[in-house]
């Protein structure tokens, strides 16, 4: 606003003495002149002549210019001209030189003084040396700027996340890996990867602000794209918020350094060798359950004769003792105790796994590995396969081994299915919904009929007779235990009618049964 000298009724003004207002400008610590409409000066005060090295007997009659280095454009003085001479105040920075030689840079503000006709009669400025703190600041954003060219170059994603989980900072890497991924903020999918990982361990990386590394990540994108790895390391540190509110007070932020690095090629190799294993081991496990199913097929084989003899035994026990039956049920009991002994025999041979401990499982992985150890069969067979994983599973405790054979039993049921069929078609999902992790494997084979839906997880129980292979109808048994082992429900989809949907849940957060459940086979 232009200073008007007219304004007199401001009832301030009348109160205070005109000595008063001279020593308030002739002490003011900010450095005032007055000059003429020619910027000749006419006046200074005491901070003029400290800030500027010149006293008053050495400016006054000089003009303002005396104080510019020449350093400044030549548009500024165009600028701060124009502003004033429109009776408009104007505030810049413009480098000025000391008395002394010494440049510093001045924060000046110019406003014309009117007379009671509204014309400029007068020029004021006002200025300060504000060299240091333009130095500070400059200080201040070279070191930000180091900071991110640090955090630019650092060889993997890197990015800066508030204890509000707003992204402050990120990189160049960062940034590759958004469009990379097709994910507008990975940061906040890779929190949510972790959360869902860590478990109960997460209270201590995000609450009590814990740091972590080497934690391995699995991204699920879907559509048919391939699974990721990313390897996570977090750090975390506190910092003065820049903000007024924390003036008095002090207002320190939390801040989570997380840097993300794929490591899905060195997981691609390290996965073709543990798939190398796992099919050795699988190999070894499918021997021992065969061999479990024969020793099975044999009790079950002895155990049906056995009852009958049993059923014989008791008939002759009511009817007495007369001589022809004594011997006759004297043989009974041995042929029984005999046979028993035989199935005690088998019993002892039925052979146990050492490699069944339960785990944190993600099943995501599991049937991953189920689907490629299979890939052969599935391809020789002509079958789509459409693998439809959530994105983000939480895992599961339970026995790796025991559900990979699981989802390998059924997936090679449904292989086995569509044998016969024209659509040859196998759609595998997995989501999560009210603390359960849901399953479903669908097949386009010729289905399981509405009476047969409960009796197929019976043991010996097989519709496959004709299929030429051999079938003694431990399968869907077999898979109905290990579900029962993790807890978990698994059923035929009465709903789904192109062909065979199991539909299997689980408990998120289960814990490992006390006993494993064991396999009836009377
Ligand atoms: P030019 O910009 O070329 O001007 C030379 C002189 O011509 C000016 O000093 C002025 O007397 C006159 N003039 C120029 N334009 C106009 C116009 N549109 N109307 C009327 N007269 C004009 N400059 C600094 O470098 N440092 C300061 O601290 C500073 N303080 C100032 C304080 C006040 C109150 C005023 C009014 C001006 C101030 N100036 C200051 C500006 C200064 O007057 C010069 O414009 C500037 O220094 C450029 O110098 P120059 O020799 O290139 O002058």
């Amino acid at each position: 606003m232009p200073i008007d000298l007219s304004n007199s009724e401001c009832p301030v003004d009348r109160d205070l003495p005109s000595s008063l207002m001279r020593a308030t400008v002739d002490q003011a610590p900010v450095a005032i002149s007055i000059t003429d409409l020619k910027a000749n000066i006419l006046y200074v005060n005491a901070a003029f002549s400290e800030i500027t090295g010149y006293a008053p007997q050495e400016c006054i009659g000089r003009n303002e210019s005396m104080l510019s280095d020449r350093r400044t454009p030549p548009e500024v003085y165009q600028e701060l001209w124009g502003c004033i001479t429109r009776q408009q105040p104007w505030r810049g920075r413009l480098l000025n030189r000391h008395r002394d030689g010494r440049r510093y840079l001045a924060d000046l503000t110019v406003a014309p003084m009117l007379n009671e006709a509204g014309e400029t009669t007068h020029f004021i400025g006002m200025h300060r040396d504000v060299t240091e703190e333009y130095l500070l600041q400059q200080q201040v954003r070279q070191q930000t700027l180091f900071l991110e060219t640090v955090v630019a170059s650092i060889p993997v994603s890197a990015v800066l996340i508030d204890e509000n989980g707003r992204i402050v900072l990120d990189n160049l890497m960062y940034k590759a890996l958004a469009s990379d991924l097709k994910v507008e903020e990975p940061a906040l999918l890779f929190l949510k990867l972790l959360r869902e990982e860590s478990g109960e361990d997460w209270n201590d990386f995000w609450h009590r602000e814990k740091a972590f590394r080497n934690l391995e990540l699995r991204f699920d994108p879907g559509g048919g794209r391939p699974s990721r790895w990313f390897s996570c390391a977090g750090q975390w540190f506190r910092h003065e918020e820049g903000s007024v509110d924390g003036f008095f007070s002090g207002s320190e932020k939390g801040y989570l350094l997380l840097t993300v690095d794929d490591i899905t090629q060195q997981k691609k190799q390290q996965e073709q060798y543990r798939l190398r294993g796992l099919q050795a081991l699988m190999a070894e496990e499918e021997k021992l359950e065969s061999l479990k199913e024969t020793l099975f097929a044999a009790i079950h084989q002895i155990q049906g004769p056995l009852n009958l003899i049993g059923a014989a035994k008791n008939i002759l026990d009511r009817r007495g003792d007369d001589a022809g039956n004594v011997a006759l049920r004297d043989l009974l009991q041995q042929v029984m105790a005999a046979g028993e002994a035989s199935i005690c025999t088998l019993e002892k041979c039925i052979p146990h796994s050492d490699n069944n401990a339960f785990k944190p499982v993600n099943l995501n992985q599991v049937l991953h590995d189920a689907i490629t150890l299979l890939t052969e069969r599935l391809l020789a067979s002509g079958i789509v396969v459409e693998w439809v994983p959530t994105p983000v599973l939480p895992s599961l405790k339970g026995s790796e081994n025991r559900l990979r054979s699981l989802f390998k039993q059924l997936i090679e049921n449904a292989i086995d299915a569509m044998a016969h069929s024209r659509r040859r078609e196998l759609r595998i999902l997995t989501w999560t919904r009210d603390q359960l992790i849901h399953i479903t494997i669908e097949d386009t084979g010729p289905g399981i009929p509405a009476g047969l839906r409960t009796q197929v997880f019976e043991p010996f129980f097989t519709t496959k007779a004709s299929l030429g292979r051999q079938h003694v109808g431990m399968g869907l048994a077999v898979a109905h235990e290990i579900v029962n082992q993790h807890n978990g429900l698994i059923r035929i989809d009465p709903d789904y009618q192109e062909g065979c949907r199991i539909h299997m849940q689980f408990e998120i957060r289960q814990t490992q049964p006390e006993r494993p459940a064991k396999v009836s086979h009377g």
